[in-house]
Protein backbone atom coordinates (compact mmCIF):
# COMPACT_ATOMS: atom_id res chain seq x y z
CA UNK A 1 0.00 0.00 0.00
CA UNK A 2 1.46 3.20 -0.74
CA UNK A 3 -0.40 5.61 1.24
CA UNK A 4 0.30 7.47 3.34
CA UNK A 5 2.12 10.06 0.76
CA UNK A 6 3.30 13.26 2.01
CA UNK A 7 3.82 16.02 0.06
CA UNK A 8 4.74 20.19 0.37
CA UNK A 9 5.97 23.19 -1.17
CA UNK A 10 4.69 26.38 -1.81
CA UNK A 11 1.46 27.45 -4.01
CA UNK A 12 2.04 27.55 -7.72
CA UNK A 13 -0.14 29.48 -9.98
CA UNK A 14 -1.81 27.74 -12.77
CA UNK A 15 -4.14 29.17 -15.26
CA UNK A 16 -6.81 30.53 -12.84
CA UNK A 17 -9.34 28.25 -14.68
CA UNK A 18 -10.41 25.86 -11.67
CA UNK A 19 -12.28 28.17 -9.80
CA UNK A 20 -13.71 30.68 -12.28
CA UNK A 21 -14.92 27.64 -14.46
CA UNK A 22 -15.82 24.62 -12.49
CA UNK A 23 -16.15 26.38 -9.09
CA UNK A 24 -13.50 24.51 -7.35
CA UNK A 25 -11.05 26.20 -6.97
CA UNK A 26 -7.43 24.07 -7.19
CA UNK A 27 -3.65 24.80 -5.18
CA UNK A 28 -1.35 23.49 -7.69
CA UNK A 29 1.85 22.02 -5.91
CA UNK A 30 5.23 22.81 -7.17
CA UNK A 31 6.93 20.32 -9.59
CA UNK A 32 9.56 19.37 -6.95
CA UNK A 33 7.24 18.13 -4.67
CA UNK A 34 6.07 15.49 -6.95
CA UNK A 35 8.54 13.05 -6.81
CA UNK A 36 6.64 11.55 -3.73
CA UNK A 37 4.00 10.74 -6.22
CA UNK A 38 6.05 8.32 -8.03
CA UNK A 39 5.18 5.23 -5.61
CA UNK A 40 1.85 5.53 -7.64
CA UNK A 41 1.83 5.40 -11.43
CA UNK A 42 -2.38 6.28 -11.81
CA UNK A 43 -3.40 9.71 -12.52
CA UNK A 44 -7.18 10.66 -11.23
CA UNK A 45 -8.27 11.74 -7.97
CA UNK A 46 -6.98 11.27 -4.40
CA UNK A 47 -7.87 12.56 -1.10
CA UNK A 48 -6.86 12.92 1.96
CA UNK A 49 -5.89 16.27 4.37
CA UNK A 50 -4.04 19.73 3.60
CA UNK A 51 -2.89 22.60 5.50
CA UNK A 52 -1.79 26.05 4.34
CA UNK A 53 0.56 28.08 6.46
CA UNK A 54 0.60 31.14 7.80
CA UNK A 55 -3.23 31.58 6.25
CA UNK A 56 -5.52 33.71 8.35
CA UNK A 57 -6.93 32.43 11.48
CA UNK A 58 -9.06 29.51 10.79
CA UNK A 59 -7.72 28.70 7.39
CA UNK A 60 -4.58 26.95 8.30
CA UNK A 61 -6.13 23.97 10.24
CA UNK A 62 -5.44 20.89 8.71
CA UNK A 63 -8.38 20.33 6.41
CA UNK A 64 -9.96 17.76 3.96
CA UNK A 65 -9.36 17.71 0.59
CA UNK A 66 -9.39 16.22 -3.14
CA UNK A 67 -6.39 15.72 -5.21
CA UNK A 68 -6.06 15.82 -9.40
CA UNK A 69 -3.03 14.25 -10.56
CA UNK A 70 -2.40 14.26 -13.96
CA UNK A 71 -0.56 15.24 -17.17
CA UNK A 72 -0.89 18.85 -18.29
CA UNK A 73 -1.40 18.68 -22.38
CA UNK A 74 -0.19 22.87 -22.40
CA UNK A 75 3.07 21.97 -21.11
CA UNK A 76 5.64 21.21 -23.67
CA UNK A 77 7.78 18.47 -21.25
CA UNK A 78 4.38 17.25 -20.61
CA UNK A 79 4.63 16.69 -16.68
CA UNK A 80 2.47 15.64 -14.32
CA UNK A 81 1.14 18.23 -11.94
CA UNK A 82 -0.93 18.16 -8.85
CA UNK A 83 -4.06 20.14 -7.84
CA UNK A 84 -5.24 19.77 -4.69
CA UNK A 85 -9.09 21.58 -4.08
CA UNK A 86 -9.37 22.14 0.30
CA UNK A 87 -12.50 21.61 1.29
CA UNK A 88 -13.02 25.10 3.19
CA UNK A 89 -14.12 28.65 2.39
CA UNK A 90 -10.74 30.65 2.30
CA UNK A 91 -11.28 34.33 3.26
CA UNK A 92 -8.72 34.93 0.61
CA UNK A 93 -5.76 33.21 -1.89
CA UNK A 94 -3.08 31.72 -0.82
CA UNK A 95 -0.67 31.96 -3.65
CA UNK A 96 3.21 31.41 -2.72
CA UNK A 97 2.21 30.01 0.53
CA UNK A 98 3.36 26.87 1.72
CA UNK A 99 1.20 24.08 1.64
CA UNK A 100 1.08 20.44 3.42
CA UNK A 101 -0.79 17.11 2.23
CA UNK A 102 -0.87 13.48 2.76
CA UNK A 103 -2.51 11.89 0.68
CA UNK A 104 -4.32 8.53 2.01
CA UNK A 105 -6.37 6.97 -0.79
CA UNK A 106 -7.40 6.84 -4.57
CA UNK A 107 -10.67 7.50 -5.60
CA UNK A 108 -10.89 7.13 -9.73
CA UNK A 109 -9.13 7.87 -12.53
CA UNK A 110 -9.26 10.99 -14.71
CA UNK A 111 -11.97 10.54 -16.98
CA UNK A 112 -13.21 12.63 -20.10
CA UNK A 113 -16.37 14.84 -19.56
CA UNK A 114 -19.19 14.90 -22.46
CA UNK A 115 -19.88 18.25 -20.73
CA UNK A 116 -18.70 20.62 -18.17
CA UNK A 117 -21.76 19.46 -16.09
CA UNK A 118 -20.95 16.10 -15.67
CA UNK A 119 -17.49 17.00 -14.27
CA UNK A 120 -19.23 19.28 -12.11
CA UNK A 121 -21.39 16.68 -10.55
CA UNK A 122 -18.22 13.91 -10.64
CA UNK A 123 -16.19 16.53 -8.17
CA UNK A 124 -19.32 16.74 -5.85
CA UNK A 125 -19.14 12.93 -5.57
CA UNK A 126 -15.37 13.10 -5.53
CA UNK A 127 -15.70 15.37 -2.39
CA UNK A 128 -18.60 13.16 -0.72
CA UNK A 129 -16.28 10.10 -0.86
CA UNK A 130 -13.33 11.79 0.51
CA UNK A 131 -15.26 13.44 3.70
CA UNK A 132 -16.88 9.77 3.83
CA UNK A 133 -13.66 7.98 3.93
CA UNK A 134 -11.93 10.47 5.75
CA UNK A 135 -14.55 10.27 8.90
CA UNK A 136 -13.43 6.80 9.22
CA UNK A 137 -11.33 6.76 12.50
CA UNK A 138 -8.38 4.85 10.50
CA UNK A 139 -7.74 8.05 8.78
CA UNK A 140 -8.62 10.61 11.14
CA UNK A 141 -5.66 10.19 13.10
CA UNK A 142 -3.34 11.78 9.93
CA UNK A 143 -4.91 15.01 10.94
CA UNK A 144 -2.46 15.10 14.00
CA UNK A 145 0.49 14.02 11.65
CA UNK A 146 3.40 15.50 12.43
CA UNK A 147 3.93 16.58 8.83
CA UNK A 148 1.67 18.85 9.72
CA UNK A 149 2.10 21.89 11.94
CA UNK A 150 -0.10 21.47 14.38
CA UNK A 151 -0.97 23.99 17.90
CA UNK A 152 0.59 23.56 21.39
P1 LIG B 1 -4.87 28.36 -10.59
O1 LIG B 1 -4.99 27.91 -12.01
O2 LIG B 1 -3.96 29.54 -10.43
O3 LIG B 1 -4.53 27.21 -9.68
P2 LIG B 1 -7.59 28.21 -9.56
O4 LIG B 1 -8.80 28.79 -10.19
O5 LIG B 1 -7.45 26.71 -9.62
O6 LIG B 1 -6.33 28.92 -10.21
O7 LIG B 1 -7.56 28.70 -8.06
C1 LIG B 1 -6.59 28.21 -7.18
C2 LIG B 1 -6.23 29.20 -6.10
O8 LIG B 1 -7.40 29.60 -5.38
C3 LIG B 1 -5.30 28.60 -5.07
O9 LIG B 1 -3.93 28.73 -5.44
C4 LIG B 1 -5.65 29.38 -3.79
O10 LIG B 1 -4.80 30.52 -3.69
C5 LIG B 1 -7.10 29.81 -4.02
N1 LIG B 1 -8.09 29.05 -3.25
C6 LIG B 1 -9.12 29.62 -2.58
N2 LIG B 1 -9.89 28.71 -1.97
C7 LIG B 1 -9.35 27.49 -2.26
C8 LIG B 1 -9.70 26.14 -1.87
N3 LIG B 1 -10.77 25.88 -1.10
N4 LIG B 1 -8.91 25.13 -2.32
C9 LIG B 1 -7.85 25.40 -3.11
N5 LIG B 1 -7.46 26.65 -3.50
C10 LIG B 1 -8.20 27.70 -3.08
MG1 LIG C 1 -5.67 25.33 -9.94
Amino acid sequence: QPFPIYLSGPVQRGFGRGGKDLGCPTANLPDESLPAMSTVTQTGVYYGYAQVHDAEEGDNAVLPMVMSLGYNPFYKNKQLTAEIHIMHEFKSDFYGKEMKAVVLGYIRPELDYVSREALIEDIEIDKRIAINSLGRCGYEAYKMDPHFILPK
